[in-house]
């Protein structure tokens, strides 16, 4: 049984509202880059993504990590996800599961720090990971190095159902307590997670497969950079649609994505926020 969900970021960006939303302007936005945690009675603390270890954003080399950090990505070693954990009152140790949206860099930086736990991800996204050349992968936006070292402790989930109305998600656990659902475009093994609480509604985590909240909610167009990294924009538009299709069949689902700059600028001016 889950009994807290805590929602927390570990970097965040500053890019112009234009590369995330159409027609946003070219005011400078904080962008942050989100993590989940879920307290499960018998599990212990399940993570969601693992964005950022202790070495913050030098997982896609230290030149390229210099050059994020000189043009705006803000990082404090405090913020990484091992820090997280401790400052939530929770054991990194402890930790025996780690869910992946998908293995883009600013999801895969503390992997390593946490290569004790098992991950869970689709295989068509660990095989996507791994297809090509390093330059090539790198270009789409991979780190290999976070996680080429762990085969033994993935995971690879397959099928994944795809989030359909009616149908039920992958029982990750057995216990109905976390629904993994199949949702590709952003990368072409992109997966988000709905998550049962003992108390409350279900949280719907979303990842990638829109950056911002109202961008499912309100139709709001995606920025360009969002149209450049999607391996398909067609497989963005089918899992925006079915992710709407499933709010409105379950409308008090909370939702989550891991770059909305709401849910962003609240972690940023509170600390970690509890959903419970
Ligand atoms: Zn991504």
């Amino acid at each position: 049984m889950i009994t807290r969900f805590w929602l927390f970021h570990c970097a965040f960006a500053r890019v112009p509202r234009e590369a995330i939303i159409q027609d946003g302007g070219w005011d400078l936005v904080r962008l942050p880059m989100l993590c989940g945690v879920a307290e499960h009675s018998e599990l212990g603390p399940i993570l969601l993504d693992a964005p950022y270890g202790h070495e913050g954003p030098s997982n896609v080399g230290s030149l390229m990590g210099s050059v994020m950090r000189r043009t705006g990505l803000e990082f404090q070693e405090r913020w990484s996800v091992v820090a997280r954990l401790e400052e939530l009152g929770l054991r990194a140790a402890d930790v025996g599961h780690i869910l992946m949206t998908h293995l883009h860099h600013d999801h895969t930086g503390g992997m390593k720090s946490l290569a004790h736990a098992r991950f869970h991800l689709s295989r068509e996204e660990w095989d996507f990971a791994h297809s090509g050349s390093n330059r090539r992968s790198s270009m789409r936006g991979y780190a290999r190095t976070d996680f080429m070292s762990l085969r033994n402790r993935v995971e690879l989930r397959d099928p994944v159902p795809h989030l359909l109305d009616g149908t039920a998600g992958l029982d990750l656990f057995g216990d109905g307590s976390i629904e993994m659902f199949f949702l590709p475009g952003h990368t072409p093994g992109h997966c988000g997670f709905r998550l049962h609480l003992a108390e409350g509604p279900p949280i719907l985590f979303v990842g990638d497969a829109a950056f911002t909240i109202p961008q499912i909610r309100d139709d709001e167009n995606m920025g360009f950079a969002l149209r450049t990294i999607a391996s398909s924009m067609g497989g963005v538009r089918t899992s925006l649609r079915a992710i709407r299709r499933h709010i409105e069949r379950h409308p008090e689902d909370r939702l989550i994505t891991c770059h909305d700059f709401e849910l962003g600028a609240r972690c940023i001016k509170e600390g970690p926020i509890s959903f419970s």
